[in-house]
């Protein structure tokens, strides 16, 4: 496998997610939910009981990147991110083991008043992919998600070989956190490093969970929605 930076990947990465952000929007999004009416806005992110969404290690990185130059922020709010992240680490008992896709929690980059603080370029897959729909037919095919994040996964194995995982945000984030030492990451890393190669990549993922989720790695909402209302999840 080719080899890149990890400026090189980052740089591949917002190119990735900007073009599957621009495809959603153009051939799916008329058809949603408008989420600045919507009675709920931002449930979609904080529900703690539903949003379960996973990122890779390059993804945290272009997270951190995006909070670091984003001028919305002060630095005073920039920390109160990574505090949140380990508020939510704590509270909701986020770990690196066992089966990360059934941990739940409020997502740490939900602003309120701004709503995710990394839509435009960070924006994790499933993320993009949501939005709530009337009609089933209208929502995008699973398999653009699944294409998209099987090309980061490419690109975190290019960059990092085996060392990096799926994990919850909030626990990526304190791993990235500017302020941390980076011990934990260095930890882990070497751990990951030791695995067999990771095959599959997020087809394997989806096909591993679907048995028990009907959108693996798609937080689910719980609101006040007519029964059977579609959901592609996540804003
Ligand atoms: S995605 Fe759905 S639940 Fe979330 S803000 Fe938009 S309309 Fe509301
Ligand atoms: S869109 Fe995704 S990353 Fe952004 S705040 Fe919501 S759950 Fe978090």
């Amino acid at each position: 496998m080719s080899r890149r930076t990890e400026p090189e990947a980052l740089a591949y990465l917002q190119r990735v997610k900007a073009s599957y952000q621009n495809f959603i929007k153009i051939n799916y999004e008329g058809a949603a939910k408008d989420c600045k009416t919507c009675p709920a806005a931002g449930v979609c992110c904080t529900d703690e009981h539903f949003v379960n969404v996973q990122v890779t290690r390059l993804e945290a990185v272009a997270i951190r990147e995006t909070l670091k130059r984003t001028p919305r922020l002060t630095e005073a709010e920039r920390r109160a991110v990574y505090g949140r992240a380990r508020e939510t680490v704590e509270r909701y008992g986020l770990r690196v083991a066992g089966d990360t896709f059934a941990q739940t929690y409020a997502c740490p980059l939900f602003e309120t008043g701004v709503g995710c603080l990394v839509h435009r370029r960070a924006k994790p897959a499933p993320c993009i992919q949501h939005a709530c729909y009337e009609h089933w037919e209208d929502l995008p095919p699973v398999r653009l998600q699944a294409r998209t994040e099987h090309r980061i996964e490419r690109l975190n194995h290019e960059v990092y070989a085996n060392a990096w995982a799926w994990l919850p945000i909030p626990l990526w984030l304190c791993l990235v956190d500017p302020e941390s030492d980076g011990r934990e990451l260095e930890r882990l890393a070497r751990e990951w490093s030791l695995r067999p190669k990771k095959g599959g990549s997020n087809d394997a993922h989806h096909a591993q969970k679907s048995a028990a989720h009907r959108w693996p790695n798609l937080p689910r909402i719980k609101q006040s929605f007519p029964q059977n209302f579609p959901q592609a999840h996540q804003r």
